[in-house]
């Protein structure tokens, strides 16, 4: 590779929009506009649209139409499914949630919102695989508790929950259950009946659709509560003229991502399972969560002596674009609270390195960050004292 090309590898954080996603909104940003709720044929031509497109949706998660609640995207399906159930626990007396400590901040800050309004929250450990066992959620579960929110695939270090199993657990015990399926959907099956799931969250961004849409599923007849209150849209559930555009490229891009799901997850698993191959040969490094139970594209390591950001940095200057996956969103470079709670310590936590894999990236990419990321490593741990200390043995090694 002479010419420098960009490897994009920041799938978790977005996609690119599939052509298909993009041809199936242009008519709607150009041609078809009306609005669905008049009653004239330019509007009734729109609200045919979200109709097919619900209804498609519906079909693909294993729903009925009327269980689709169209959002502005993932967080605010977390947020909406969050306080609809904790409204509906406070009637009943029920004010305690579990929940696990490596969710998105979309369903952590909501807990914590609930907390300030009196809610309990238990927030589950996950182990150092990254993965909640189901016999801690059981025992978790008061008669006090009104909602369990587990995510079905972590966005940080891809791992997949036993989804199915909480569910059945939560139906048993007569709990409501959200999972939070946005890293999920569209790269490994999901149906909401298999999960006996009361509440789900999706994004179309994270499957190459566009940014800014999502759904809540809820399922038929548990209340919702509104955030946003307006028009009678979304059954009343969620006010604001429809985003046809974006609806539409939901639909196209969730469609063409199940049907597709087997081939893109073997071709994204041969590439992820080279790069977990390859990287691991530099030492004082560590995979982060379960190598088995972990979404198709995704590859997360630290690699001791190093701070993430400055990897990133490098790397970006040699045309990769990756993530540490560690929360600097707050301004502070705290490390990533996915990465503490599976018992990394903080100084580990920092040099992580999280590679999020999209069915259009190749092998021959792969080999090029297999050569580039240990020169880069090793770069950075020639400059840095922590490395230099631990090599002296004025330290120890932690990994
Ligand atoms: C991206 C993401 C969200 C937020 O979705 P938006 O559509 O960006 O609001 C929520 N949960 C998980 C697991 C995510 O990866």
């Amino acid at each position: 590779m002479t010419e420098q090309k960009t490897i994009y590898v920041d799938n978790s954080a977005t996609t690119k929009m599939s052509q298909t996603a993009v041809d199936a909104m242009l008519p709607y940003l150009a041609d078809f506009y009306g609005n669905p709720s008049s009653l004239h044929s330019v509007g009734q031509k729109a609200a045919e649209a979200i109709t097919l497109a619900r209804a498609q949706i519906a079909a693909l998660l294993d729903c009925t139409p009327q269980e689709i609640y169209f959002t502005s995207g993932g967080s605010e399906a977390d947020n909406q499914a969050l306080l609809s159930a904790a409204i509906i626990g406070e009637r009943k007396g029920k004010k305690h949630i579990v929940s696990t400590a490596i969710e998105h901040h979309a369903v952590l800050h909501t807990l914590k919102r609930l907390q300030k309004q009196g809610f309990e929250v238990t927030l589950l450990d996950v182990h150092r695989d990254g993965l909640v066992r189901p016999q801690e959620l059981a025992a978790a579960i008061r008669p006090d508790t009104c909602l369990v929110s587990v995510m079905f695939a972590n966005n940080e270090i891809g791992t997949i929950q036993p989804i199915e199993e909480i569910g059945r657990i939560c139906k048993e015990k007569g709990v409501m259950f959200h999972t939070d399926a946005v890293q999920a959907v569209g790269h490994i099956p999901v149906s909401v009946q298999k999960a006996q799931a009361d509440f789900l969250a999706l994004s179309a961004h994270k499957f190459h659709g566009p940014k800014g849409i999502g759904v809540l599923y809820a399922r038929k007849g548990i209340p919702l509560t509104n955030l946003i209150e307006g028009g009678a849209q979304e059954k009343g559930k969620r006010a604001g003229t429809e985003n046809i555009p974006a609806i539409m490229g939901m639909a196209a891009a969730m469609q063409e991502a199940c049907n597709h799901l087997e081939e893109n997850a073997a071709k994204m698993r041969a590439m992820r399972d080279r790069l977990l191959e390859g990287l691991s040969t530099i030492p004082h490094s560590t995979v982060n969560g379960d190598c088995e139970k972990r979404l198709p594209g995704n590859v997360n390591m630290c690699f001791e002596g190093i701070e993430g950001e400055s990897l990133l940095l490098l790397l970006d200057d040699k045309g990769i674009c990756a993530s540490s996956g560690s929360a600097c969103t707050s301004g502070a470079l705290d490390p990533s609270h996915v990465l503490l709670a599976i018992g990394l310590p903080h100084e580990v936590a920092h040099g992580s390195l999280r590679l999020s894999l999209s069915e259009e990236n190749t092998m021959a990419e792969m080999e090029y960050i297999i050569k580039t990321v240990p020169e880069v490593v090793s770069y950075l741990r020639e400059i840095s004292p922590i490395w230099h200390d631990l090599e002296e043995g004025k330290k120890n090694h932690v990994i």
